[in-house]
């Protein structure tokens, strides 16, 4: 095997022109299984009916903040039901931290700065605990009302685009980090599948903007607050956000297939994981993970393909992205990645199912 290039040095963005404007190439081999490169996001955030389901996510990083053996409690209706083997999850309550302000939780006091560095110091307050009169408490509820699950976008990616740019000591810089996600958002409107664009849509989205503006209005981002403005916002939010989804039941599945178990017990083990999915599907169906979205410069830079060679994957059980080869990928090609749902391999809400049907398959 080659050696890739490491970080993201072994790929560039380079300007395809045509409606796809931009691409991501190799600039080196990546043998299928390679990891191509690792992301954080400019800005992430939990679905606001995943978190209003009770899923427990660092408000900063997404890592989950429920143990494996709660979780998996919760998602089968069993409060009296026992995970063995608790080494193998990886949940570190004792890092937990609250904001001393509001009710956000985080899974370290590191994520709970970063947080707060970058745009929680604006966002923070009483939350649902807290005033219901707040703007931005209001804010989430009418985005409750109009966007059901399943989820694909939040309002509070687009309030912490907000945020960061108020908060940064340097907003045009701020401005700019955003401004390479809008090179499709501007008139594309008939490219664009987010629902709320739609004609039904307008009193509640003329609603959402009058909401955000009146908590968060920012005088050297003033475009994003009109109506076409808040228009194509929304639009980069539903184009360019990833999808993240986090599990620590799942992180505990991986960590027992990982076990080196005598024979019998292996078996006992995964009859017992069998058991406990089936249990879930049953009073959960499909709707597994914490779930939010995330805008990452690399990752959007992708272009779609039904026939990818490489697929976004979260193997930290955070928002840290790792783009992984599916394929050998010779220097020069292009890196494509598949959009859409029913292509889509790795889309977080399938990989449960997925990895039953992989613990399945080889006991
Ligand atoms: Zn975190
Ligand atoms: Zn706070």
């Amino acid at each position: 095997m080659e050696a890739s290039c490491g970080d993201t040095h072994g790929v560039e963005v380079r300007e395809i022109g045509g409606s796809k404007g931009k691409g991501l190439f190799a600039l080196c081999k990546f043998s299928a299984g390679e990891t191509i490169f690792e992301e954080r996001p400019l800005v992430c955030s939990q679905f606001l009916w995943n978190q209003a389901y009770g899923y427990l996510a660092c408000d900063y990083c997404m890592r989950p903040l429920e143990t494996a053996e709660e979780n998996a409690q919760r998602l089968s209706s069993n409060r009296q039901l026992v995970l063995p083997y608790p080494q193998c999850c990886n949940t570190k309550k004792e890092n937990h931290v609250n904001c001393s302000q509001c009710e956000v939780s985080y899974c370290s006091v590191a994520c709970q700065s970063l947080a707060w560095e970058q745009y929680h110091r604006v966002l923070c307050f009483g939350g649902s605990g807290g005033d219901s009169n707040h703007p931005l408490e209001q804010l989430q509820v009418a985005w409750r009302n109009v966007h059901y699950p399943p989820e694909t976008a939040s309002i509070m990616l687009i309030a912490r685009m907000i945020a960061t740019v108020k908060q940064a000591k340097d907003k045009e810089g701020a401005i700019h980090l955003f401004s390479q996600f809008c090179h499709s958002t501007v008139n594309e409107e008939e490219q664009i599948a987010h629902k709320l664009l739609g004609e039904r849509f307008q009193v509640q989205l003329e609603q959402l903007r009058e909401l955000l503006s009146k908590a968060l209005f920012e005088e050297c981002i003033y475009h994003w607050f009109t109506p076409e403005g808040f228009r194509s916002l929304i639009a980069l939010v539903g184009t360019n956000g990833q999808g993240v989804g986090t599990s620590p039941l799942s992180v505990w599945t991986k960590n027992c297939d990982a076990l080196d178990l005598p024979t019998e017990e292996k078996q006992h083990l995964n009859e017992f994981i069998d058991h406990l999915y089936e249990e879930v599907d049953k009073e959960t169906g499909a709707f597994l993970n914490n779930e939010g979205s995330g805008l990452y410069p690399l990752q959007s830079s992708c272009n779609h393909s039904c026939v990818p060679n490489a697929e976004a994957t979260f193997p930290y059980s955070n928002f840290v992205l790792v783009m992984e080869a599916v394929k050998d990928i010779e220097p020069g090609e292009e890196i494509v990645v598949c959009y859409l749902d029913d292509c889509n391999r790795h889309r977080s809400r399938h990989s449960r199912i997925k990895m039953l049907r992989y613990v399945k398959a080889i006991f």
